[in-house]
Order: structure tokens, then C-alpha cells, then sequence
């Protein structure tokens, strides 16, 4: 028996309500019609219908525990009356029955609390929005932090390959405990298996990843790290926490996420789950600085700048020392 194991039960059940939430929303919100007029209201509509189921399942687990979400549903009670009722709708058909426009707006406000108890949840309800619109990847990102620290991480990764050809995939970790692939649409898969990160013969051979968006890690600044590196191969761009995903499967042997603007601080939903994931399966993440992300200053990682993830050891280092070198040039 893990010391987490009723949290990581409840935390998968959620994420994986959350993930058939938003498959559903894709399947029928977002058409060729939305995707050419760059319409991003079936996101919207997800994000809110998302982090209500998750709020629900943690309400009936863990009434005590706060959640942390990226949203609120502040803009629901104003008079946008159709939004409200297409995500009431998203939300019943995951929770059976007419739930009621009450209870749904107050799970999405559950998810309201303050970072700065003992413990908490923090939930991205859909990490990645822009993938979900492209109908890339995507992630549903759900961790438990305890006195500042990760100690349960999941991300539900709908559009994630799986098997030859599938989609879907569920990434679990619990701190000291191991990182973990399973199913995400079989209800029935507990365990899943072990996962584990890469074990590249030298920096030069490790592969590695970032955003898609520009706007959202500075891509000139990582291709001249990875040229210090000897890395010549492309990047493997991805949106959302997939990428720490990539680095705990070994799919990928490097993440980097650096600062566009020197005020940015990253959200605490952005990075909790996947730092976790990496670090279960045996990978390292710190910020650009090597500094441990602290998850203890509210809402963002205001202590930190930037991420760097990686499967660890020497080629941790090695990175890290290529970063101040790139700044010194
Ligand atoms: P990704 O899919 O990895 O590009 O990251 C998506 C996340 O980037 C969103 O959830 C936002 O919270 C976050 N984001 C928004 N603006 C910025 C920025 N300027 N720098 C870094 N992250 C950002
Ligand atoms: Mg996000």
C-alpha cells in the first residue's frame, strides 16, 4: 500500500472524467467552421466544463482539501446565458442527470482557493489550449501539493498516442513512488505500467522539446543552447505538459521552457503535475537558474524563472552550464 493511495485513486478518476469532458466538447464544439474563424469558445466552454468535474470528484473525496484551478466562474453568473448553458450541458453529460446551474458554477468555483495552506490540489483544467483548438495535444493537469512540495501528479493526454494506433494516455506519479503509463479511456487500467526516462550516451544525442507557441518559451534562445550542446536535431515542439510527459517516457531527453519577458512568472498548474512525473521517473527540474521550483509563493512560481526538465544527471548539468554560457554570449 502507497502513503497516497485513496489521493491518487480519487486525482485518476478525475482526470479521466475531465479528459471524456473535453473529448466530448472536441468532438462536437470544435468544427472546420471554429478552427478557420480562430474561435476559441469551445475551449472556453471545456476549461469550465473540465474543471468542474474534477472539482466535484475532489468535493465528494476530499471535502476538506482546496483546489487551486486556473479558472473561476466569475463570467458565467454575468449574462453570457448561452455559454453557461452549453457548459452545464458538457458537464451533466459526464455526471448524469440535470445537475443545475447552481452546483455547477460552484465547483467551478471550488477551485478558487489560495495557494498557501498545508495542503492542496492545483488543477490546469485544460493545459494547452491551443493545441485543443488545433486538435493537438493537451493535457488535463491535476497534482497534490503537502508544505510546498508535489506529492501526487497526474496528466490525462487525450490526443497522446497509445499502442499502434490509439490515442489517449494517463500519467500518474506519486512522490518516492515511481512514475506510471496508463490507459486513459479504460476505466479498469489501476497500474498501468512503470515508466522510466531516457538514458542518452551524451547531450549530443539527447532530443529535445518546448512549445509550440513562440510567445510562450523564447525558441532562438533554445536553438543556441542546443547548438552549445552539439545537438543538431529539430526540436520536438508540443503543446502543454506533454512535454514533461515526453521527458518521463523518454520520448524526449531535454524540456526547455525560457522566459520571454523578464516579468513573466510561470502558473503553479503549468509545471506542478509534469515536475513530479519527471522526477518519479527519474528525470531532474529545476528553473534556468538550477533553483528547485518552489510551489510555495501562491499562485505562480514566483521564486523561479523559466523551467528546465531533463532526464537527469550529467546532462542536467550540462544544460544548465550551456544556458549561462548562452547568457554570457
Ligand atoms: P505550452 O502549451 O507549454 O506552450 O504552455 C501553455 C501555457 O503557457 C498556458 O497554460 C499559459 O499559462 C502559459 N503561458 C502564457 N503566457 C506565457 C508566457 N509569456 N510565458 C510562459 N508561459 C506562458
Ligand atoms: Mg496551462
Amino acid at each position: 500500500m502507497g502513503s497516497y493511495d485513496r489521493e491518487l485513486a480519487a486525482g485518476i478518476e478525475a482526470v479521466r472524467a475531465a479528459a471524456r469532458v473535453c473529448r466530448a466538447v472536441a468532438r462536437t464544439l470544435v468544427t472546420a467552421d471554429t478552427l478557420e474563424k480562430k474561435d476559441a469558445s469551445p475551449v472556453t466552454v471545456a476549461d469550465f466544463a473540465s474543471q468542474a468535474v474534477v472539482c466535484q470528484r475532489l468535493e465528494r473525496a476530499f471535502p476538506a482539501d482546496p483546489v487551486v484551478g486556473e479558472e473561476d466562474a466569475h463570467e458565467l453568473r454575468g449574462p453570457a446565458a448561452a455559454l453557461r448553458a452549453t457548459v452545464v450541458r458538457a458537464v451533466a453529460a459526464e455526471v448524469g442527470g440535470d445537475p443545475g446551474i447552481s452546483p455547477v458554477l460552484s465547483w467551478i468555483d471550488r477551485g478558487r482557493a489560495h495557494a498557501d495552506g498545508a495542503r492542496y490540489w492545483t488543477l490546469d483544467p485544460i493545459d494547452g489550449t491551443k493545441g485543443f483548438l488545433r486538435g493537438d495535444q493537451y493535457a488535463v493537469a491535476l497534482a497534490l501539493i503537502e508544505d510546498g512540495e508535489v506529492v501526487v501528479g497526474l496528466l490525462a493526454c487525450p490526443n497522446l498516442p497509445d499502442g499502434a494506433s490509439g490515442r489517449g494516455a494517463l500519467f500518474s506519479a506519486v512522490r518516492g513512488e515511481g512514475a506510471r503509463r496508463l490507459a486513459l479511456w479504460d476505466p479498469m487500467d489501476a497500474a498501468g505500467r512503470p515508466i522510466e526516462v531516457a538514458h542518452p550516451a551524451s547531450v549530443a544525442d539527447a532530443r529535445f522539446c518546448e512549445s509550440v507557441e513562440s510567445a510562450h518559451s523564447d525558441q532562438d534562445h533554445s536553438a543556441k543552447i542546443a547548438a552549445l550542446l552539439g545537438i543538431h536535431a529539430e526540436p520536438y515542439r508540443i503543446d502543454s505538459q506533454c512535454k514533461y510527459a515526453a521527458v518521463a517516457e523518454g520520448d524526449a531527453s531535454i524540456y526547455l521552457r525560457l522566459p520571454t519577458r523578464p516579468d513573466y512568472r510561470e502558473k503553479i498548474w503549468d509545471h506542478a503535475a509534469g515536475k513530479l512525473v519527471v522526477e518519479a521517473a527519474g528525470g531532474r527540474v529545476t528553473d534556468v537558474d538550477g533553483a528547485e521550483l518552489a510551489f510555495r509563493h501562491g499562485r505562480t512560481l514566483a521564486a523561479n524563472r523559466g523551467v528546465v526538465a531533463t532526464c537527469g544527471g550529467v546532462i542536467h548539468q550540462r544544460v544548465l552550464e550551456a544556458i549561462t554560457q548562452a547568457r554570457g554570449s
